[in-house]
């Protein structure tokens, strides 16, 4: 069991819910109960929504310098609690606590990040038709934000998002996912601890649905932003368009990498291993569909799948862990099907498949080969540690393949040849492209994706602007 409730905050303070509805948040792990997490009533989504009223009109006066200055104490209370927030984190998630530990660091290298770059938010002054004319743009921040985080990264994007609003001056309502809520909750504890003041970040959780069909169309709210899955994106962002919201959309993505003949084949393997199965590969910018060039296939195949095969699968806690189980069951049900599919249509797997054991939600690391082209898997999300091997000759040939699906977030290239990396980089139909290493989700870069990946950026002054609107100001003095 957690080790305190699991409240929701709003308006500077730690309380429980009203709906009188609740879930039970579980273990991925072992399936034991952790605790009961309560769901926001209209009541307390109206709460919630005149604090973020408040809480902007406070925030939006205090100095970028002043802001700044207490998102570094959010960040210094995050390292100090970083083995507190990363253990809920394990419990509630699943992966392994070292690489929770990496998220909650991460984290607080994003706030960080915007606790400074707030302070450049700058404007520009434009050349007067006339004498005595000033020209100004001003950024102004946005106005309060709803922000919808997903189950896959608790903490860090909670953080994209809270980070880019308060370092903007916005408030924001943060609905993060019901599943895996205790590890916000400890996030959020830093911002009540660093003296953030009532109102400017507020915590909900409950139908997800609901909430989002409650926050969207409210006048107070002016900004959305969500992570998640493509449907539900598309969803949101039409509710978004209903009522002229700007939205900011990080949706899901299907990552081809491209492995050339002139690489060393066993250290990119043990590379892109370790990138496949992070978090179980339920990562956004996950690469999933590989394609080898025929010179190299087989060796970078058999050391891949060799790499696999050496993980060792178990509960999160335990250090000797490598990859920990599947969130929640329906990604087992998911995986289950997407890989049968595949199975019966004609795909090989050469290692794993299956799902291990009949407690928690563990599944082997799997490697596919000879997919065809009409198994779901080519074209679906997988968002699991599953890793689809292809045979490329032609190079134009298989960028065209690539770039065939409606997803466009992350993509990965291997080659020694500058003019290759070159060409693959302008060719790709990505919003991210990282060649020869995994250079992508850093706090100053720019994160986001093309297509029905969505649209809108979560990292580096792109990720800040995302919460500022310019305001044009002529003045004749
Ligand atoms: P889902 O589509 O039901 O939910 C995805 C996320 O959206 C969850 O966090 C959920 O709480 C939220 N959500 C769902 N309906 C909502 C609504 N009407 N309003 C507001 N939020 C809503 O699927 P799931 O089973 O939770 O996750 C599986 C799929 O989601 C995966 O296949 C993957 O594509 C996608 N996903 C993507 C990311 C990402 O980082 N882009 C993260 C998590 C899940």
């Amino acid at each position: 069991m957690y080790a305190t409730s699991l409240d929701h905050y709003i308006d500077g303070k730690w309380m429980q819910p009203t709906s009188g509805k609740s879930q039970d948040v579980m273990n991925p792990s072992t399936n034991a109960k952790l605790g009961k997490l309560g769901h926001a009533s209209k009541a307390d989504l109206d709460h919630a929504l005149a604090s973020a009223a408040k809480g902007f009109a406070v925030w939006r006066k205090v100095s970028a310098f002043e802001r700044g200055k207490i998102l570094k104490k959010v960040a210094e209370l995050m390292r100090a609690r970083v083995n507190e927030i990363a253990t809920v984190l394990t419990l509630e998630q699943g992966k392994v606590l070292a690489e929770a530990k990496v998220e909650v660091l991460g984290s607080a290298d994003i706030i960080e990040w915007f606790a400074e770059e707030g302070r450049r938010a700058y404007g520009r002054i434009i050349p007067a038709r006339a004498d005595g004319v000033r020209n100004m743009v001003l950024m102004e921040p946005v106005g309060p934000v709803a922000g919808f985080s997903p189950w896959n990264f608790p903490v860090s994007q909670a953080a994209r998002k809270i980070g880019g609003a308060l370092a903007a001056g916005c408030s924001i309502i943060v609905k993060c996912p019901e599943e895996t809520p205790a590890s916000p909750i400890a996030f959020v504890k830093c911002f009540h601890d660093a003296g953030v003041p009532p109102g400017v970040v507020n915590l909900v959780y409950g139908v997800p649905a609901e909430i989002s069909e409650y926050l969207i169309p409210s006048p107070i709210i002016r900004k959305i932003s969500f992570t998640g899955s493509v449907p539900v994106g598309k969803h949101l962002n039409a509710l978004a368009a209903m009522h002229m919201k700007r939205a900011t959309m990080e949706l899901g993505g299907h990552a081809p990498v491209l492995v050339f003949d002139d690489v060393e084949t066993d250290s990119v393997a043990t590379l892109l291993s370790g990138m496949k199965f992070r978090n179980a590969g339920q990562v956004c910018v996950s690469p999933t569909r590989f394609f080898v060039h025929e010179k190299v296939y087989d060796k970078f195949v058999g050391k891949f799948t060799d790499l696999a095969k050496g993980l060792k699968v178990g509960d999160g806690m335990d250090a000797s862990s490598n990859m920990g189980p599947l969130a929640n069951p329906r990604r087992i049900a998911a995986m289950e099907s997407i890989i049968q599919d595949a199975q019966e249509k004609g795909a090989k797997a050469q290692t794993g498949g299956k799902r291990i054991g009949n407690q928690g939600n563990f599944f082997e690391p799997t490697v596919l080969t000879d997919v065809p082209a009409n198994a779901r898997i080519m074209t679906e999300e997988p968002f699991g540690p599953v890793a689809v091997m292809m045979r490329f000759k032609d190079t134009d040939k298989m960028l065209a393949e690539a770039n065939s699906l409606p997803f466009g977030l992350a993509s990965y290239a291997f080659t020694k040849d500058g003019k290759m990396a070159a060409k693959v980089a302008d060719a790709l139909d990505s919003g991210m492209v990282s060649i020869n290493h995994f250079g992508i989700a850093l706090p100053e870069t720019p994160f986001g994706g093309v297509k029905d990946s969505g649209f809108g950026h979560e990292g580096g002054v792109e990720g800040l602007n995302a919460y500022l609107s310019a305001k044009f100001v002529s003045y004749m003095g």
